[in-house]
């Protein structure tokens, strides 16, 4: 009876589907383990960075704050990271590698790294 081939077609549209499936399924892992397997989670955003870069699909609007810029781990606000509110700017400083991202809609200042700034994770502590 017939062997099936499974022949790759090349679909973009498909890729970018499994891609971003497979960034949900990484997402379920970090939110699920992130209190109790930090370095686990660390490789698993790093995952997750790697498939938004190399499908072009970026994060996932829930995680895109929350991995540093600079050295690509979970940012964990309290554990690896600082988080200040300040004049409706968020600003988290990763404790890791130094790197600080704003977000938020600060009067004045023009580099704003924000596209998204309502991600869904209001339960940020001030100071
Ligand atoms: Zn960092």
């Amino acid at each position: 009876m017939g062997s099936r081939k499974n022949r790759f077609r090349r679909n973009k549209n498909r890729r970018r589907e499994i891609a971003e499936s497979a960034q949900g399924y990484l997402a379920g892992i970090i939110g699920e383990r992130e209190d109790s397997d930090p370095e686990f989670i660390d490789t698993v955003a790093r995952q997750m960075w790697k498939i938004g870069l190399r499908h072009r699909i970026g994060l996932p609007p829930a995680h895109k704050h929350w991995i540093c810029r600079g050295c690509r781990v979970l940012v964990r606000p309290s554990f690896n990271a600082r988080v200040r509110i300040r004049g409706g700017i968020r600003i988290t400083t990763c404790l890791q590698c130094g790197y600080i991202r704003r977000f938020g809609n600060g009067a004045g200042s023009g580099s704003q790294d924000f596209d998204d700034s309502h991600d869904g994770r209001p339960e940020l502590s001030e100071g």
